[in-house]
């Protein structure tokens, strides 16, 4: 087995981005887990976690690709690999990247380049994070772009998109750099990698790109949000978009749908149902208390305790009931509000007995929470009517 210090990892994926298999020579082979091994080759398609983007996947030698991370010149693949799967150092591998994916980071990656390109001609912002993630594509830059220039921002970016202009990658040395405008998050020494779209964008950067922005497909934003000064935005690009259009489509038609209503009419509409829904609780409520209070009427004079079920009182309601009952009877006066099903809020008040402790003993009874004074308290139940009531009159059998 040779020094892996001493590798340098050809990177097959700079000189061509669309190259989506290739043979290489296993130079160091690790077990890193039990079912995990760690392998540099000579050179690999395989893009590492760099660059604030997510790695490459796909499979080396029929093993699947778990992960792929560079350190120094070395790019390590972490294989999923059965205990007795082995392979040689100095022997022969051949690999496949998971074209769909890769090529779906390429149109998200590129998208951002034209995406930060514009921002900058336009704003001076610059770029100051990226994060590429099998679920999120975000940018962070150091500057508040108005909310409203979104769409013309869009629009611009996408113009650039469909005039199908070509990436030029050149790798340059530091005399090559000067006088060169290009986005950089930090200052490069030696050799770098400068990727231009002409007349939008150029930038230092390590990835692969899209050969024409026509490629890319679309650019959408999807939510921006203060971050650091700055913003972060979030886009999709290409099949990204798609999907996410897709899911969009599915959730307007099916509530369009359910609402029996055009696309165009669902806002609307919702504003009326909230409307109404109000106005209904509002009376709702209303029936609520004045049933409490009849109910209320309905229990004998002489009974000791009264508990009152109630499926949608208010709580200032229900506090003047439980007042009114405690002026009538001697025992617990208590009113429940909720169903069986979700539960119950109670307020449970007496002129003459301990409710503070009868609370203490619900919550050991029924699990009850919520506490107050021993004149009146207030909590909450998830039980059945049945076991409250049962639970609260074996209490107060003598
Ligand atoms: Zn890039």
């Amino acid at each position: 087995m040779r020094d892996a210090s001493a590798v340098i990892t050809k990177k097959l994926y700079e000189e061509d981005a669309y190259r989506t298999e290739f043979d290489a020579v296993l130079v160091s082979v690790r077990r890193k887990e039990d079912s995990v091994l760690d392998v540099v080759l000579d050179q690999t398609c395989f893009f590492p976690e760099e660059g604030g983007q997510c790695p490459d996947r796909g499979e080396l030698g029929g093993l699947s690709v778990l992960d792929v991370q560079i350190e120094g010149n070395e790019i390590h693949h972490y294989l999923e690999a059965p205990k007795d799967a082995l392979p040689e150092a100095g022997a022969g591998i051949h690999g496949k990247i998971d074209w769909p994916f890769r090529f779906s980071n390429m149109q998200q990656h590129s998208g951002e380049h034209l995406f930060s390109g514009t921002v900058h001609r336009r704003y001076g912002f610059e770029n100051v994070g990226f994060h590429l993630s099998p679920s999120e594509v975000t940018l962070d830059f150091d500057g508040v772009i108005p909310e409203q220039d979104i769409p013309e921002l869009e629009r611009e970016v996408n113009a650039a998109i469909w005039s199908n202009i070509p990436s030029v990658v050149r790798m340059t040395q530091r005399e090559d750099r000067e006088g060169l405008t290009y986005r950089s998050k930090i200052d490069l020494e030696g050799e770098v990698r400068i990727v231009t779209f002409p007349g939008i964008d150029s930038c230092a950067c390590c990835a692969p790109h899209v050969a024409r922005t026509g490629e890319i497909g679309i650019c959408k934003v999807v939510s921006m949000i203060r971050w650091k000064g700055g913003v972060r935005v979030s886009i999709l690009c290409g099949k990204r978009a798609l999907e996410h259009f897709q899911k969009l489509h599915g959730i307007v038609v099916q509530t369009a749908n359910d609402l029996s209503t055009s696309m165009e009419n669902i806002f609307p509409q919702v504003v009326k149902l909230k409307n109404e829904r109000q106005q209904l609780l509002a009376r709702l409520k209303d029936a609520s208390l004045k049933e409490l209070q009849y109910a209320a009427k309905e229990i004998a004079s002489d009974e000791e305790h009264a508990l009152l079920f109630s499926s949608g009182a208010e709580l200032p309601a229900v506090r003047k009931v439980v007042n009114a009952l405690c002026a009538e009877h001697p025992g617990y006066c208590g009113v429940f509000v909720g169903n069986d099903e979700e539960g119950y809020s109670f307020v449970i008040g007496s002129r003459q007995l301990d409710c503070a402790g009868l609370g203490r003993q619900l919550q050991e009874t029924l699990g009850s929470k919520g506490g107050g004074r021993p004149e009146m308290i207030q909590g909450s139940v998830a039980r059945k009517r049945e076991e409250i009531e049962g639970a609260i009159f074996s209490l107060t059998r003598p």
